[in-house]
C-alpha cells in the first residue's frame, strides 16, 4: 500500500534523448547538480588503473566491506572504519535508514521543496511522511521539531538543500538537536556540503561527536564528479552502522567506484577547484539572471532556484527546443520556478542566452 501512490523520481532528461528529438547540434545539461568538470584526474587514473591491473578481477566480486574507500575516508576525515556505511549512491544510504528504522505506524519528518527521495524512501516503508511548510523555502527547524510525536522514528535534514539552495546554521541546528529525543534518528544530508564556502558553516563532521543519534550522508557525485560510479556514504557511531549495515546489500558498491572513490577522497586540490569554479558560475548566472529581472533563492549548492515570474513548465519545454535541459520543480510545490545547476562557463553562457531568447518569446 506505501508504495501504490508514489510518483517515481523524475531524473534530468538525457541529452542524447533531446538531440536526437529535436536534431539539436548542440546540448547543454544543466539538470543535475553534476560537477561539469567530471571526475578528477586522479580518481580517473585510479580508474583506468583498477581496470588495467587484473581484468580478471572484474569477474569476482567487489570487496563488500569496501575497505580501500573506508580507509581512505579515514585518512582525510579520521573515521574508524566500523562509524563509515558504504552506498551506491548516497540515496542507498537515504534508502537503508528509511528500511532500517521505518515501518507501518511509525512517522518520518522532512521539509517542504526538500529533496525528493525523503519522502519516497518513507512512504516506501509503509511509515507516514510528515511535512513541514518551509520557511523562506528553507528548513524550518522549530516547526520540525516540534512536528515531533511519539511515532517520529527518522528526521530527514538537507543542508544545503536541493532544489533550493537554502541551508541552516550551526547554533540553529544545534539547538534544533536539543530538542529533538535522543531516540529520534536525524539524518543530515550534506550531498553539496563542499561547495559552501565559509568556515563558520556547519558541517555535520564537526558535531557529529556530540549527538549518538546524527547520521551524516555525504556523497561522491557532486563536487568529487562521479555521479555515474554511484558512491556515497554515512557516518555515525558505531552501533547505528552496525544497523544500517544488516539492511544493506552486500555488495552495494562495484569494485570500480571503490577504487575512483578512494582516489578522488584524498584529491583535495580537485574539490577545491569545483568549488572555485562554482562560485564563479554562480556569479556569471546570478548577474545575468538580474540583467533578464530575474531572481533566485539564495543558494550555497552547484544550482540555482530561479522565480521565473511564470508557470515554468513551458519556459522549460521551449529552452529544450533550444538545447538547453535545467528541471521543472513543480513537483517539488514550486511551479513558477526552474532549477538551474551551474556548469563550465560557456555552459553558463549558452544557457543565458537561450534563456533570454526564450524569455523574449514568451513576452
Ligand atoms: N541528497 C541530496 C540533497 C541530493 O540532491 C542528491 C542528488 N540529487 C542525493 C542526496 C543523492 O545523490 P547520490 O545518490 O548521487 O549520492
Amino acid at each position: 500500500p506505501g508504495v501504490q501512490h508514489l510518483a517515481p523520481y523524475q531524473p534530468g532528461k538525457p541529452i542524447e534523448e533531446l538531440q536526437r528529438e529535436f536534431g539539436l547540434a548542440r546540448v547543454v545539461k544543466l539538470a543535475s547538480n553534476e560537477n561539469p568538470l567530471g571526475p578528477s584526474p586522479a580518481a580517473l587514473a585510479a580508474l583506468k588503473a583498477a581496470l588495467q591491473a587484473d581484468p580478471a578481477e572484474l569477474g569476482r566480486y567487489p570487496d563488500g566491506n569496501g575497505y580501500v574507500l573506508k580507509e581512505a575516508i579515514r585518512a582525510r576525515f579520521g573515521w574508524a572504519h566500523e562509524r563509515i556505511l558504504l552506498g551506491n549512491g548516497s540515496n542507498d544510504v537515504l534508502e537503508l535508514v528509511a528500511r532500517a528504522f521505518l515501518g507501518e505506524g511509525d512517522d518520518a519528518i522532512y521539509a517542504q521543496h526538500a529533496f525528493a527521495v525523503y519522502p519516497l524512501a518513507v512512504q516506501a516503508t509503509g511509515a507516514r511522511g510528515i511535512e513541514v511548510p518551509a520557511r523562506n523555502h528553507g528548513h524550518d527547524l522549530p516547526a520540525m521539531a516540534a512536528a515531533v510525536t511519539p511515532a517520529t522514528k527518522v528526521i530527514f535534514l538537507a543542508n544545503p538543500n536541493n532544489p533550493t539552495g537554502t541551508w541552516f546554521e550551526r547554533a540553529d541546528f544545534e539547538a534544533f538537536m536539543a530538542a529533538v529525543p535522543a531516540n529520534v534518528v536525524v539524518v543530515l544530508d550534506e550531498a553539496y556540503c563542499e561547495f559552501v564556502d565559509d568556515a563558520q558553516a556547519l558541517s555535520g563532521f564537526d558535531v557529529l561527536d556530540r549527538y549518538p543519534n546524527l547520521i551524516v550522508s555525504r556523497t561522491l557525485a557532486k563536487a568529487y564528479g562521479l555521479a555515474s560510479l554511484r558512491v556515497g556514504y554515512a557516518v555515525a557511531g558505531a552501533d547505528l552502522i552496525g544497523i544500517l549495515n544488516r539492511v544493506r546489500q552486500p555488495f552495494n558498491v562495484n569494485s570500480l567506484a571503490l577504487a575512483a572513490a578512494a582516489a578522488a577522497v584524498a584529491d583535495d586540490d580537485f574539490v577545491a577547484r569545483s568549488r572555485a569554479l562554482n562560485a564563479a558560475g554562480r556569479r556569471q548566472w546570478l548577474d545575468g539572471l538580474a540583467a533578464l529581472g530575474l531572481r533566485a533563492i539564495p543558494s550555497r549548492g552547484n544550482f540555482l532556484c530561479v522565480d521565473m515570474g511564470q508557470p515554468a513548465g513551458p519556459l522549460f519545454q521551449a529552452l529544450l527546443r533550444e538545447g538547453v535541459i535545467v528541471r521543472p520543480v513543480a513537483n517539488y510545490g514550486l511551479p513558477d520556478h526552474l532549477r538551474i545547476s551551474i556548469g563550465l562557463a560557456e555552459e553558463n553562457d549558452f544557457a543565458l542566452a537561450a534563456l533570454a531568447r526564450v524569455l523574449a518569446a514568451a513576452g
